[in-house]
């Protein structure tokens, strides 16, 4: 089995303002307060 580190914009939400990385589940940047996109945005 090969095992692959998870990418950190799978893991994190980065802040488009700016650029800081949050938790997925927020909603809103905590450093600047600027809304963060969900990352379940995505259709399958
Ligand atoms: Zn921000």
């Amino acid at each position: 089995m090969c095992f692959r580190p998870p990418e950190l914009n799978k893991m994190m939400t980065q802040c488009p303002a700016c650029k800081g990385f949050n938790p997925p589940k927020l909603t809103k940047c905590k450093k600047c307060g600027a809304d963060l996109p969900k990352p379940e945005a995505e259709k399958k």
